[in-house]
């Protein structure tokens, strides 16, 4: 199988595999629980905490907190942001629907939120940017790295704007496609809040974390036994949490090199795709992640090229897994895509281990499926 919807997940590495076991079957006991071993877990969870803001750039007197996912981490950084008596809120018009669904749903109960465009690279349109940071803003949410075309934003430009403008205001970051493709700072991006998830970057799936500034005021969404110092109850899931972790490390520990490899990978994709003798938009620019291509065909139905695929044993993306089934694109029709490739649109995303000869493969059979498409449909 060859699998090139990274974006969408990842395959669990040896390392975080070996820590999910252990923790799993020698030290599954409570964090909460009285006796040492379930004290020595909570004590290795807050030892987690700091190794991940250590990687992370972060200040030792910061805060992680774990969650489910980045959904649930979205979530809870949006919900607070409403019940901590929300002003204006700003987002980015193309956020992962785990960020625009909570937003669109706080503007239709009433809530003053506005979208801010992007570009026709993708990324936040400073100057629409500007004009909406206007003074009852107190909330800025903008993902880093784009989920559907990789468009990186300009996070600490943001920021500085933001603070800037008004010290006060609160900056979310949805980072989940940024953490361990490309390298991230805490400090140096300035923001206040970050969420990151784990199975995008060789670890176990159901599990999250959201990164707080100290001095960030955040109100939990699942309210219960306490944990997480109250922020999120629930029985903490340790194995996930330090497979997490090693995750983490080995991801950023290889983030630079394994960027100059991808990158080179993907700039022989581009090449490909463009060589190709069909009319072809790409949606992923130069300044994109490496690890993300979106691309087009004209007037072709990505689904049925998708499928065609998958019975060469081929996987990947059409847009954004999470909601591939809606119809329409609102990501690539804010860039002004032209209605003709917005049905065709796909999206293929590399691992650290996609090599050249994988780019061939997918290239071959893409050629066929496409030419096969048009003779069936006289496209
Ligand atoms: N944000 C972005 C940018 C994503 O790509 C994803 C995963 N598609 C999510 C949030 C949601 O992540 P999770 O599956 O951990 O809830």
């Amino acid at each position: 199988m060859l699998f090139l919807d990274n974006a969408s997940t990842t395959k669990i590495s040896d390392n975080a595999l070996k820590v999910y076991n252990e923790y799993s079957c020698d030290y599954y006991f409570n964090p909460s629980a009285l006796y040492m071993k379930g004290a020595k877990i909570h004590q290795d969870i807050q030892n987690a905490k700091q190794d991940i803001l250590k990687v992370l750039g972060a200040n030792k007197f910061d805060n992680i907190i774990f969650t489910s996912g980045a959904t649930e981490s979205n979530n809870m950084v949006i919900q607070s942001f409403a019940k901590n008596g929300s002003k204006k809120a700003l987002f980015g018009i193309s956020e992962h629907p785990s960020v625009y669904n909570v937003a669109k749903h706080l503007q239709d109960n009433g809530y003053n939120i506005e979208f801010v465009n992007i570009t026709d690279k993708g990324t936040i349109d400073i100057e629409d940017y500007k004009r909406k940071l206007t003074s009852d803003v107190n909330f800025i949410s903008i993902m880093h790295v784009n989920n559907e075309t990789g468009a990186i934003n300009p996070i600490k430009e943001l920021v500085n704007i933001a603070k800037n403008f008004n010290k006060n205001i609160v900056f979310h970051s949805d980072g989940v496609q940024a953490l361990g493709k490309i390298s991230v700072d805490i400090e140096d991006l300035g923001v206040d809040l970050y969420t990151i998830s784990s199975h995008k970057i060789y670890g176990p799936k159901g599990i999250g974390a959201l990164f707080v500034k100290k001095g960030i005021n955040i109100k939990p969404m699942l309210l219960g036994g306490g944990q997480e110092n109250n922020l999120r109850s629930g029985t903490e899931n340790t194995p996930a949490i330090f497979a997490f972790r090693q995750a983490i490390i080995d991801a950023v520990s290889n983030v630079d090199n394994h960027f100059l490899e991808i990158s080179k990978v993907n700039r022989y994709a581009k090449d490909k795709l463009l060589s190709l003798p069909y009319d072809i938009s790409l949606n992923s620019n130069d300044m994109c992640s490496p690890y993300i291509i979106s691309f087009a065909v004209a007037n072709l139905r990505a689904e049925t090229i998708l499928r065609m695929l998958e019975d060469k044993d081929i996987l990947i993306g059409n847009g954004s897994a999470c909601s591939s089934k809606k119809k329409g694109n609102r990501v690539l029709s804010s860039m002004n895509i032209a209605d003709k490739y917005i049905e065709g649109a796909l999206r293929i995303s590399f691992n650290y281990t996609t090599t050249i000869s994988d780019i061939d493969t997918f290239i071959a059979e893409l050629s066929r499926a496409i030419s096969v498409y048009k003779e069936n449909t006289n496209r």
